[in-house]
């Protein structure tokens, strides 16, 4: 098949928009992209699929989401991270395991009306695996554990975990997320490291989140006490790290196979230790926002050669799992240093495929690649920054593809 679009963003590095393009689909992969009438000539009798007022891209990358969560920010919402999770914590004694599956169900319909085709998933309720695979998106599910019992609960993957939960096929990857270090003790993150080198699963981990993780890693006093006292953990556990990310370079878990999520309070040295381990991040600025975390400082990053991605997050911590939302937001943080809407929309393609080590599959549109393809409307505002525009405009897609086939018409 050949979608062809009045202009075609390839996101490949440094190719500008191409106007009049074409891409052509063979099964799950894309064999050629490029000027349409050239490609229209070499592939004849190939049927065509012609998106007139679209742009094509290369599907959204989230890098960063729990789609089990329902909409609960409104009812949870707190100014500092402990006061957010001990809300969260009540909030969830009300809810059943239909309520997960339904936000699930719900949240697989957003990312693929606005054209999300991959994400990094936390399934913490087990109502995820089942549900993506019905759905066709492509994903990491990492499954969650939180554990400051110095003994792993069982074998990773975590033995409780019930029969089809574990899904492996060739759209999703299974892997790990050790909740964050305040919340996972030492001994297990080892025994975690070990178990994913072993077996080669992906980590996720959320990481330097706030200045009170911060602080407790420290060995100072910080609003998780009421966490660690609801919990019945040892409120003076404390590695008297310099910073969290140090205390991962410490245990031995910082390498190109763990994601670091959110790395808000991340200092020079601690981008340096990111940057040398070859550990991706995620940036999740609204839910950064909501939570009264901080800003990330996103440019100093990028400077230092980091891969990052974008993530939404959680329904629980953010007002939508939109990607060109979270684009924006980005966008208006951090604008003035330097952030375009071209560096946003490769955070949201060619980054988010690398952060979840699917960078040789997807993110950009390339003959090789897998076919995950999106049609949005073109701007009515024509300012010649097709980045910028789409960004002001874009709320959902025309079309969505993951490998190969549509899952989403508008
Ligand atoms: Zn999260």
């Amino acid at each position: 098949m050949i979608l062809t679009a009045p202009i075609l963003l390839t996101m490949r590095r440094g190719a500008p928009p191409v106007t009049d393009g074409a891409i052509v689909v063979l099964h799950d992969r894309i064999i050629n992209a490029g000027p349409a009438e050239k490609i229209l000539r070499q592939y004849r009798g190939h049927r065509v699929r012609s998106f007139e007022n679209a742009v094509l891209m290369p599907g959204l990358v989230n890098v960063h989401t729990h789609l089990e969560l329902p909409a609960l920010l409104k009812e949870i919402r707190s100014s500092t991270l402990p006061g957010w999770v001990l809300n969260l914590i009540e909030a969830k004694k009300r809810l059943q395991p239909v309520d997960y599956r339904t936000a699930t169900a719900e949240n697989i319909k957003t990312l693929l009306r606005t054209g999300t085709t991959a994400l990094g998933e936390i399934c913490t309720h087990g109502a995820s695996p089942a549900l993506l695979k019905q759905s066709g998106l492509r994903a990491v599910i990492y499954h969650e554990i939180i554990s400051m019992d110095p003994r792993l609960p069982g074998p990773v993957p975590p033995a409780g975990l019930a029969r089809g939960r574990w899904v492996k096929t060739a759209l999703l990857r299974p892997g790990i997320s050790p909740h964050a270090p305040h919340t996972v003790s030492g001994p297990v993150l080892r025994q975690i490291t070990a178990a994913a080198r072993k077996k080669g699963l992906p980590l996720a981990m959320h990481v330097a989140e706030s200045l009170d993780e911060v602080r407790l890693l420290q060995g100072k006093a910080s609003g998780f006490s009421r966490l660690y006292e609801a919990a019945g953990w040892d409120p003076n556990w404390a590695p008297s790290a310099p910073s969290p990310i140090a205390y991962l370079a410490l245990v031995g878990i910082l390498g190109p196979r763990l994601l670091a999520v959110h790395a808000v309070h991340a200092d020079a040295r601690d981008r340096m230790l990111l940057k040398k381990a070859l550990v991706p991040v995620a940036h999740c600025p609204r839910s950064n926002n909501e939570t009264g975390v901080g800003t990330m400082p996103l440019k100093l990053f990028l400077d230092a050669g980091i891969t990052v991605g974008l993530g939404t997050d959680s329904l629980a911590s953010s007002p939508s799992l939109s990607l060109w939302d979270e684009m924006r937001s980005a966008l208006a943080l951090h604008r003035n240093t330097g952030v375009t809407s071209h560096h946003l929309l490769l955070l949201a393609s060619t980054g988010g495929a690398k952060a979840l080590g699917m960078g040789s599959d997807i993110g950009s549109i390339e003959a090789g690649k897998k076919a995950d393809i999106i049609a949005i409307r073109l701007p009515v505002k024509n300012t010649n920054d097709i980045y910028s525009d789409l960004l002001r405009e874009t709320e959902s897609g025309i079309m969505t593809m993951v490998n190969g086939k549509i899952l989403y018409q508008a």
